[in-house]
Order: C-alpha cells, then structure tokens, then sequence
C-alpha cells in the first residue's frame, strides 16, 4: 500500500447495518393490517420468542432501549446502597445507577480483558453492597466464575452489562445466562440492532413477571396498578426490524471477522500496537469492535496523536473509553474515582482507541487504514 492520500469520504468508526426497504415496507404492511403500534403486539411477542432462542436464554423481555432495560434491572432486584462496577465502560452503566439512588463504586478493570478485576472485587466490599454490575467490555466475556463466586460468599447480586455482547457465548453457552440478569443493547451501532431496543434476560419465571410490570408501569389490568413502574416498552416498528434484523447479524459478524483478521495480519508485527480482544479459545465472540491500545512509549506517538492524525486522512476513530466514568464531574469526587484505585484503567484509557468496523468497510479499506496507522509510528 503506497497510496497514502486521505479517503476521498469519512470512514467513520461504525455504520448501522440496514435491512432492504422492501423488507421493512412488507412487515410494515402486516403492522398496518394488525392495527397494532404498541404495548406487546404480536411483533413484540414474536421477536421476544426469536431472540430468546438465539441468545439462548430461559427468560427474555424486549425493552425501548438499553438504559431503560438496566434500570429497570436494578429495580426488579431491589438494589440499593453501593454497586461495585467498571470505569471502562459506556456513560449508561454508572448513570444507571445513579438514577436508582445507588452510588457506583469503582473496581479496578484487568490489563488483558478490560473487564473488571474480578480479584480486586472482594476489597471493595462494604456494609452497603448490594450488587456487582459488570460489563462485557467490547464482547470480551467477563470471569463470570470468579465474579459469581464472590456474589455468592457475600450475598451479592450480579448483574451484566452485556450491551456489547450479543451472540457470545462460552463452551456454547450464551453470554446472558450468567449473573441475576444481563441486560442487552439493540441500539442502532450495536451489532445487532432494533434502530432503538434492548432486553433484560434471566432464569426466572416470577422475575420476567415483575420485570415486564416495571417496563409498563406497575400495570396488573384494568383494577390494578401494582408497583411505580416506567415505560420500557418496544413498539411494533422496531420489533418488527428486529425480526428482519435477525437474519442480517451472522452475516455481518462474518463479515467483522473477515475484517478483524485483516487487522490483525496488518498490525499483528507493529511494535506499541495491539489489537484486542485476547480471548480464550471455548469464547465465541462477536467482532462488533476492532480495539487497539497504544503503547506510547512503543509506538513513539500517544493515542491521541494517532486520534488526531487519523482525522487528516477522513478517518474518523473514538477513544472508547475515554475519558473513563470515574473522571465524570458527576463521579470524581467519589472515594472509589481516585486514579491510586484505578491505576490499570487510567493507563488503559489513555492506551484505547476504536478503529472503523462495519461490514460495508472493505478490505482494501482496512489495509489502507493499517498503513495509515503505520505511517504515524516514530
Ligand atoms: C450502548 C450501551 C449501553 C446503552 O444502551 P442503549 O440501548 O443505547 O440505551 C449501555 N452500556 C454499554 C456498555 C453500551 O455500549
């Protein structure tokens, strides 16, 4: 690769995959027939069915988004107090918790996965804990054995966060059957998407009854009003793409595999680069991001040289995660925030960067985007 002009068009870090009009326009069709917009329509009740089985999941109910879905996971499980949680994570983990009356306590993340340490877990227990809420940060599986088995010697809930984690499994088994519940994101930049959507999955029968009361309201029937729920409904046009959409993501993981290899031949001998995820092989992954960390003193330029000067060539990466939930004005005033209890995420939040990665983006596109990155070393 010697061309090194910038793309002639932004290549941005991700594009939403889109069903074909025509397949919408026929299930809108039977959406307009049903007369049916919302409130558990048979869309909703079909999808519910369907992604049950492909996450494979004993309990599963849909909600309007994935912040709504953990919010309401923490009210069904009744928590409060303190939650141990990871800074490396979207800005809706923490805030979910905030808006339960639950302060976020930060755990330290693990230098491999970026997921939270689960050996540091134990000290960060007080009197106040009720729960710890994880994240499967970009897909990679947490250590949900260890995780588990703190929970249970001090009788904590575990909740995921598996907004990143849809389709992955470990030695077959879906990702969402670990932990009290996991919640999953369906939004638009997610691998799997329902334009807006996400779902609370779980093992039991009487917790699927009260989660699907909170997501409406509390509402029993017509005499009864239950318990002070939200709206967390999804309505029938997104369902409906969700259907559709289920038969677009084993194609467009395929395709993210495809590319992720590429990545990897390109950048696997870049001294100060690597390329994550490093998983072990019984995980089933889903590709839905390409993540590097920088190691500057390696490399010879910071992450956030390489963000900027990617930028003069119309590529345009995020620094997931950047800054991390414990340098929040909201949180870091926190005991937990201080960078001596986080010292592994301040060093990974500096180190991050997300490269573009959709199934549109091509091959040559990739190994464009590699000598680009290249180019920048000192
Ligand atoms: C996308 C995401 C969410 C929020 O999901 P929404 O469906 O957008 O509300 C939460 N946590 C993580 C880690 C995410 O990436």
């Amino acid at each position: 690769m010697t061309n090194l002009e910038p793309f002639e068009k932004i290549i941005f870090v991700t594009r939403p995959v889109f069903p074909t009009l025509e397949e919408v326009t026929e299930k809108l069709q039977d959406i307009w027939n049903s007369k049916w917009l919302t409130n558990n329509g048979p869309q909703h009740t079909m999808l519910e069915r369907e992604l049950t089985e492909s996450l494979k999941v004993p309990y599963l109910s849909l909600f309007n988004n994935g912040t709504i879905a953990l919010m309401v996971a923490c009210q069904s499980l009744r928590l409060s107090g303190e939650v141990i949680t990871t800074p490396f994570t979207f800005a809706a983990t923490p805030h979910v918790l905030s808006w339960n009356n639950i302060t976020p306590i930060f755990c330290d993340v693990d230098k491999e996965t970026m997921n939270i340490d689960a050996d540091k877990i134990e000290s960060m227990i007080t009197p106040h804990t009720t729960a710890i809420l994880a994240v499967h940060v970009f897909g990679t599986p947490c250590d949900v054995e260890k995780i588990q088995d703190v929970a249970d010697r001090y009788g904590l809930r575990v909740v995921y966060d598996a907004a990143h984690a849809f389709g992955v499994e470990i030695n077959g088994r879906g990702i969402g059957n670990f932990g009290d519940i996991s919640m999953f994101s369906f939004h638009a930049t997610k691998l799997y998407h329902t334009v807006e959507g996400g779902a609370l999955v779980h093992g039991d029968k009487n917790l699927k009854r009260r989660i699907d009361l909170l997501k409406n309201f509390g509402i029993k029937n017509e005499e009864e009003v239950v318990m002070p729920g939200i709206n967390g409904k999804l309505n029938e046009i997104c369902a409906a793409i969700g259907r559709i959409m289920l038969g677009y993501v084993e194609d467009e993981r395929q395709k993210r595999i495809r590319l992720h290899k590429i990545y990897n031949e390109e950048l696997a001998d870049v001294d100060g680069i690597k390329l994550m995820p490093n998983c072990a092989a019984d995980v089933k992954l889903n590709y839905q991001y390409c993540v590097i960390r920088i190691d500057e003193k390696i490399f010879g330029r910071s992450r956030d040289y390489v963000y900027g000067a990617f930028k003069n060539f119309n590529v345009y990466t995020r620094k997931y995660f950047h800054p991390l939930c414990s340098d929040y004005t909201c949180y870091r005033q926190l005991n937990s925030s201080r960078v001596e209890n986080l010292p592994v995420a301040n060093v990974i939040g500096q180190q991050v960067l997300s490269l573009p990665m959709y199934g549109e983006l091509t091959e040559d596109d990739v190994r464009k985007i590699c000598a680009i990155l290249k180019s920048f070393r000192r």
